[in-house]
């Protein structure tokens, strides 16, 4: 676990990008590999995910599937149309996610499956990804047991105009090292590489200010948060560039302390644009997740949580970001007493994961709690930032030792010695016992309960790390 959630605001995005069935999921899983196994001991946290760090030889990704974006319509699979309907329909969707790996990512892995030669939707996409510009690395895939040989050599794959290709197999792994080295290479090349990570300086020069991700589905209401409370307060310092591309955030002041909100272009935008940029929000939302301090994940009051809220909540619990449910559009609510309960207990059956994150009811539209919720992100700034002096820590340790005994397994006892705060932003405590494997989930369950009574932590994870005192 440790490490894993550092800032990583530049990393580089890679797409998949491919027809139907030419392996495209397969390679994502291959390329992420053990950390799907990671991801899924989080209960609840949903196993189908399109977006994933990736790590090769030290330099981190963000790996895209574009496959899993556009929900596909069910017809080509199916195949319910007629044939000619199907392979347009094939063209369109994997145009769509050609669009959308061109927008929002550095390097395009570009899958074909070498088995069935180039197909006219391949050709169609080659064109597409040759005019961009942008770095494409041609994956010739399903080529288990030729990898290396002269059998590689599938000629028609040069009329893609897209250069050698890298011969894998996805479902074995060969070829995939390779392959991973040229985008380690690829990133080499891109403008501004090299250039610092993150923006780890700036915590030093601004004191502290506070960054805020704005999240949620199209229409939830986002921009209009946002406006409301940019608008009501005078004291906006200033529109900056965010770090990546189009990116712009604005800085503004409230009381004495500073905000700095991420990518308010993608919420502000107006009309067409914004629109086509909605096409591409889930990419926007999980860079914004993970450059910010505070996630405030917007939701509609009449439409409650949804499968998207799932996803990005999941995102935002393991990016271990601060996060705070804001529940919008509650002047449209009428029996309000009876909807609060009812949301109240969507949210946490759904999003069970966030459970620590505050739920508050606003509106943007009359600025009703808008006030509260900013001074909700502040508390939980501070939880989130927060360091426990080990003297308090133990005693509180020590207390739920004596009130509930420790597990034993197999005639031996688990003994907990003491513990300490290793780490915050999330805060992250090592707990130092005779061995690690007596401990039991529903007591590890506990000791964090009892830390997040003792100490607050509303609207932050805490992790606690079990060591081998030796
Ligand atoms: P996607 O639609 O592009 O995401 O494709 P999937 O990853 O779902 O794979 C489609 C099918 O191709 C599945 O049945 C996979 O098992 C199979 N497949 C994927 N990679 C390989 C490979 O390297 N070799 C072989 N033989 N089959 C593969
Ligand atoms: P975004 O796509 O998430 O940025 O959502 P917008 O801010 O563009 O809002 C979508 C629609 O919901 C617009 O018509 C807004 O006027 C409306 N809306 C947003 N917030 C509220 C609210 O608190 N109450 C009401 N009644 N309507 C709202």
């Amino acid at each position: 676990m440790k490490g894993r959630f550092e800032s990583v605001t530049n990393a580089p995005v890679v797409a998949i990008v491919g027809r139907p069935n030419v392996g495209k999921s397969t390679l994502f899983n291959r390329i992420i590999g053990a950390r799907v196994a990671i991801v899924e001991k989080t209960p609840g946290v949903t196993r189908d995910r399109i977006y994933e760090w990736a790590e090769w030889r030290g330099r981190r990704f963000l790996l895209v599937d574009t496959g899993g974006i556009d929900v596909i319509s069910g017809k080509a699979r199916a195949g319910a149309g007629s044939r000619a309907e199907d392979e347009l329909e094939i063209m369109q969707q994997t145009r769509r996610q050609a669009e959308i790996a061109i927008a929002e990512s550095d390097i395009i892995l570009f899958v074909v499956d070498a088995r069935d030669g180039v197909t006219p939707a391949d050709h169609d996409i080659a064109g597409i990804l040759r005019r961009s510009g942008k770095p494409v690395l041609l994956v010739a895939n399903k080529l288990e047991g030729k990898i290396g040989g002269h059998e590689a050599g599938h000629m028609d794959l040069y009329e893609l105009g897209l250069g050698d290709a890298f011969p894998i197999s996805a479902v074995h792994g060969e070829g995939v090292g390779d392959l991973l080295d040229a985008v380690i290479e690829s990133m080499g090349q891109l403008p501004g590489a090299g250039a610092a990570e993150g923006e780890t300086g700036e915590a030093e020069t601004t004191g502290f200010v506070i960054k805020i991700a704005v999240i949620g589905r199209p229409n939830v209401g986002k921009s209009s948060l946002v406006n409301k409370i940019l608008g009501e307060e005078r004291f906006i310092v200033s529109d900056v560039p965010g770090t990546t591309r189009d990116a712009i955030d604005t800085l503004f002041r409230h009381g004495d302390q500073e905000f700095r909100i991420i990518d308010t272009a993608g919420i502000r935008r107006k009309s067409r644009i914004r629109d086509q940029l909605e096409r591409y929000s889930v990419l926007r939302a999980l860079r914004a997740i993970d450059r910010c301090d505070v996630a405030v994940l917007v939701l509609d009051a009449l439409e409650g949580p949804t499968e998207q809220e799932t996803k990005i909540g999941g995102y935002i619990h393991e990016a271990g970001r601060g996060c705070i449910i804001a529940v919008n559009k509650w002047d449209l609510v009428k029996d309000r007493e009876n909807v609060m309960t009812q949301l109240e207990r969507d949210i946490r059956d759904t999003l069970g994961f966030l459970d620590y994150a505050p739920i508050v009811f606003i509106s943007a539209v009359t600025g009703k709690r808008v006030e509260t919720l900013l001074q909700m992100i502040k508390d939980v700034f501070a939880r989130w930032s927060s360091r426990i002096p080990t003297s308090t820590l133990n005693q509180v340790i020590q207390e739920a030792v004596v009130r509930v005994e420790p597990p034993s397994h197999k005639g031996r006892e688990l003994k907990v010695y003491y513990g300490t705060q290793v780490r915050s932003r999330p805060p992250a405590f090592a707990i130092y016992v005779n061995d690690p494997d007596l401990m039991h989930f529903s007591y590890e369950r506990y000791l964090e309960n009892t830390l997040r009574e003792a100490f607050g932590f509303e609207g932050t994870r805490i992790e606690l790390w079990m060591r081998r005192k030796t």
